[in-house]
């Protein structure tokens, strides 16, 4: 493989930005000269890792974040820096922490049963007004906003820059739109290995944000940042591939043109859809999107229960064809790395274990909800989808126990701080009680 520094003289790179996306999905970096880089990439950029989200404290030696020169992407807006992905290690060890590496981990137990991961996502996100406190554009008001093209032109300075910066870092993508909240957009890109598709997943969102914020906006993939409105989905579309580039979910003899490894893979979603929120649906304001009542727009298009269908939004996982299955779970806090390695574990059990999904449900979901019955609930907090990761043994020890508690003591810090804090909501409510 090419080194780095060779790669940064050949592309004429000034900077790069050597980066890591911590356990709650917050990119950290260094910029490190080109002329610096040789050293960098072999003994790694030093970080404080108690000044991230890691489970780690202020007494712990330094985190060394070596990076992958196959990641490398020029920032679009600014041609002499690189960005380059980095995995961690500590005291020369790799960390069961880095979530980069935990991702590698899955796709090698799958290459072990020869099978590759591609995948996609659609990561929706929000523009709004610098200060965060309200959406953008003061015209944006269609009770039914989605596909609105006035809305959707009034951004195409962004959404230009960003469509054409995605084209010269080769990833194909293929439309843009404004999504069915006010003030929300979605960009897609072709579907890749998952590893590749986590790499730009965590690029896209700084370079969205770092564009929206050179023109006055904010960015942002927050689940739900506004009660009334449709939330950010995260949607991820999942397909495993056999050693001979064949498409092992698709088979014309099939339910819906789906392959019995397909319904197995879905079989594993299903089971283990409530662990799974721990890392689709990782924040407080998740769970304020799944399950929740309808948007000004008529439809939230997020699932309330654990439940498949064929091409209909109305349920966890839809098929929308006769190639793939899509998890409409995860939402825009869902972190790129461990949501690609979470669905790919449990997608594995369910391929090992033969599991069952169990039937198809055509129904629509959100207006006549299934009995609990036939779909069971998704949980209904953090503090909920926590206990359910607790519980799921499967899953652990596919992501690997030291990894589970590191992620799971930030995470419960987390809830515990949000159950302390008494909200507008009930004061409202409560005062005169
Ligand atoms: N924004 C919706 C969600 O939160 C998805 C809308 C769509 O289907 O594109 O899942
Ligand atoms: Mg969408």
């Amino acid at each position: 493989m090419t080194d780095l520094a060779s790669l940064a003289r050949e592309q004429e790179l000034r900077f790069l930005l050597v980066s890591f996306t911590d356990l709650f999905g917050t990119q950290r970096a260094k910029l490190v000269p080109a002329s610096a880089i040789a050293a960098m990439a072999e003994g790694g950029a030093g970080f404080a890792g108690f000044a991230a989200w890691l489970d780690l404290s202020p007494a712990d030696g330094d985190v060394m974040a070596i990076p992958d020169p196959a990641s490398l992407m020029r920032l679009p807006w600014q041609g002499d820096v690189g960005w380059v992905a980095a995995e961690l290690t500590l005291n020369g060890e790799p960390m069961a922490q880095c979530p980069r590496r935990l991702l590698r981990r899955q796709q090698l137990r799958a290459a072990e049963l020869g099978y590759q991961l591609r995948s996609g996502v659609e990561a929706e996100f929000f523009l709004l007004q610098s200060d965060g406190t309200a959406i953008a554009d003061p015209a944006d008001t269609q009770e039914k906003p989605c596909y609105d093209q006035l809305a959707l032109m009034r951004r195409y300075p962004l959404i230009a820059e960003l469509l054409s910066g995605m084209e010269q870092l080769g990833w194909g993508p293929y439309q843009a739109d404004h999504e069915d909240a006010n003030g929300q957009f979605e960009l897609n890109w072709t579907y890749a290995d998952a590893l590749t598709t986590a790499d730009r997943h965590a690029f896209f969102k700084v370079m969205v944000k770092s564009l929206a914020e050179a023109q006055g906006l904010r960015a942002s993939f927050m689940p739900k940042p506004f009660s009334q409105l449709t939330g950010n989905g995260c949607h991820t579309h999942l397909s495993l591939w056999d050693g001979a580039g064949r498409n092992a979910f698709h088979d014309p003899g099939g339910e819906l043109g789906l392959s019995a490894v397909a319904y197995h893979f879905l079989g594993g979603l299903i089971a283990h859809a409530p662990a799974l929120c721990c890392l689709t649906n990782p924040t407080v304001n998740s769970y304020r999107r799944l399950a929740a009542p309808p948007t000004t727009s008529g439809a939230t298009w997020s699932p309330a229960g654990v439940s498949y269908t064929g091409n209909n939004r109305t349920h966890m996982v839809r098929i929308p064809d006769d190639q793939r299955l899509e998890l409409r779970l995860p939402d825009g806090s869902a972190h790129p790395y461990l949501l690609q390695a979470a669905v790919l574990a449990a997608g594995l059990d369910g391929v090992q274990r033969r599991l069952d999904p169990g039937p198809r449900h055509d129904n629509d979901n959100a207006a006549e909800p299934l009995a609990a019955a036939s779909c069971a609930p998704l949980p209904a907090s953090l503090g909920e989808a926590l206990e359910a990761f607790a519980a799921d043994a499967v899953l652990r020890e596919a992501l690997g126990e030291e990894f589970c508690r590191a992620y799971e003591r930030l995470r419960r810090r987390q809830w515990n701080a949000h159950r302390s804090e008494v909200t507008d909501w009930e004061r409202r409510t409560g005062l005169d009680g």
